[in-house]
This record gives structure tokens, sequence and C-alpha cells, in this order.
């Protein structure tokens, strides 16, 4: 298994830590754990993301607000604290979030090259978009990514592209960012209870699978089923958003999967993607449980172990 990690991925606040639920230090434990593998290959980016690549894809707006600390704050879901500046934010935290992304474009551009399946640690922004930021998303990574493939011409704007969402929050920002392409196919796997609730960014979803809070990893697991089986056809390139919110001690996500059930998910999102030959990179998504780097490193040690082709 090719994982992407940089060490630049982890975010640390220090006490600010406990300000958001999401361990910003999984990165390094999941590398940590896995590191010595042979059969895991890691590869980095070499460097985060361009803002000038980030300004292409957003709207004037918010290339304003994403150097605005009272905005950013807002998108990170944590009250505003007076001493903090807007360059400890971006120091500390969407520095990060840029090799994050960089991540997702260094892994598209692998698989694009080379075939198969690319994971990226980090990344999966699935709720930002170029008009807004929000759920602890700054910069939608897999828009950013497709505007860069487009414009460098290793993708056309006619390949078909597939993003397979599995965090347990619905992509309001992959939806908004898509609206009007219909070469994006958008499957999405989500607690249809818990935000975001925007019903216009739901109906863009083109195999939906909406779940009540509190659905059980059996369930999940025969309903995602159902959904893989709709996938048909050639596709140029896949970004699979696959969060780990879906844990039940994730107390954000709200549905009630065990360690094995998301390994199984990721085992049944590959097997899928290898059935086409569609070359993809996973991303890391939300997770926000004690149990996110467990489940992590558990899903990756069981899909390489996989035989795919
Ligand atoms: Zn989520």
């Amino acid at each position: 298994m090719n994982v992407i990690y940089s060490k630049h991925f982890n975010i640390s606040l220090g006490l600010l830590n406990y300000l958001h639920p999401f361990d910003g230090l999984k990165f390094g434990r999941i590398y940590e754990s896995l590191k010595n593998r042979d059969d895991i290959t890691f590869i980095a980016p070499a460097e985060p993301v361009d803002m000038a690549i980030v300004d292409e894809f957003l709207s004037s707006m918010m290339r304003k607000k994403v150097r605005d600390e009272v905005f950013i704050f807002r998108a990170l879901e944590v009250p505003k604290i007076p001493f903090v500046s807007f360059d400890f934010l971006d120091r500390k935290i969407l520095n990060p979030m840029r090799w994050g992304v960089a991540g997702t474009i260094f892994g598209a551009k692998k698989a694009l090259e080379l075939g198969g399946v690319y994971w990226n640690l980090s990344g999966g922004y699935h709720h930002a978009m170029q008009q807004n930021m929000e759920g602890f998303c700054i910069y939608n990574d897999i828009g950013i990514c497709y505007q860069q493939l487009l414009k460098s011409g290793e993708i056309q704007p006619d390949d078909k592209i597939l993003i397979i969402d599995t965090d347990a929050h619905h992509g309001n920002g992959n939806g908004y960012t898509f609206m009007e392409n219909q070469n994006v196919t958008i499957l999405d796997v989500y607690n249809a209870g818990i935000y975001p609730t925007s019903g216009y960014t739901r109906e863009r979803v083109d195999i939906p699978v909406p779940l009540p809070p509190g659905t059980d990893g059996e369930t999940y697991l025969s309903r995602f089923a159902e959904a893989l089986d709709k996938i048909e056809g050639t596709y140029r390139l896949a970004f699979v958003v696959a969060g780990t919110d879906t844990l039940m001690t994730d107390k954000l996500g709200g549905l009630c999967l065990t360690i094995d059930e998301v390994a199984k998910r990721e085992e049944m999102t590959l097997k899928s993607l290898a059935k086409y030959a569609i070359p993809a990179v996973v991303l890391g998504g939300g997770g926000y449980s004690k149990d996110s780097a467990k489940s992590v490193i558990q899903a990756i040690s069981h899909c390489t172990a996989l035989t795919l082709a």
C-alpha cells in the first residue's frame, strides 16, 4: 500500500488542542505504528499547496475570509480567542491543512500516472467550497486538485471522476463544488440527522445513502454495498473521503460502526474500484474519537493484505 504522510500534517496547539475533538496528532501516530512495515510505502509531497493555487479555486470574497482569523475561527468551530492571531492559526492549523491538500494532489497525480491506490492520511475537507468554509474544513482539496489536474492536462473536462464519501457527514462542499459538473459522480453515505442539512447539496449526490442516526455497522455496510453496485463504467480517477467519524465511539458522527467494520468498508471501496481498475486517492476526512488513529491503522493494515488486482 502507498501511504502519503508528512510530519507537517500534524496539528499541535498545546493546550488549545482541547478546544476541538479533532486529534491533530493522529497522523503521526498512524505513521509510527506502520512505518516499519515493509508492505507499506510512505511517500510525501515536497511542499504545502501554494496559496496562489488555493486562490485560483476560491471566490474573491473567500480569498479575503481565508486570511481573516474571525472567519477561520468560525470555520474551525471554536470560539474566537482574543490573543490568537491569524499568523498563529496559519502556522499551526492552516499550514498543516495546506500540506494535506498537497497530499491529495500528490496522491491523485501518482494514481493517474501509475494506477492503483494512494492513501493520504490527511485531506478530505468535504465541507469547504469556493464560496464558504465550515465544519473544520478550510480548503476543498478535491476541488482544488480537480482544477489543477485540468490545468496541467492530466485530466480532461469530459473525463469521468468518482467521489466516494463514506465520512459520517454529508459532503456539502463537494456537492456545491461540482453542482454543475455532471462528469463528476458523487456517492455519499451519511448520517441524515446531523450537520450539514442543506437540501440542495444533498440533492446533488448521484448515489445517496442517507442513514438514520445510530445506524449500526451491519446496516451501514449492506446499504453501502447496494450503493457500490450502482457504480459502473469507466472513471479516470476516484477520490475517497474515508472519514472514521462513523465509529461508535465518535461523538460527532452519530453512527455505530466498529473498527473492524470501518476496515471492511475500506475493503469494499477498494475492491469496487479495483473491479473497474479505477485509480484512486483515499483521503483521511473526519474522525473525532480516541479510536480514530487505531481505526485508520487497522483499515490500512487490512487493505494492504488484500489482493485487489
Ligand atoms: Zn465527518
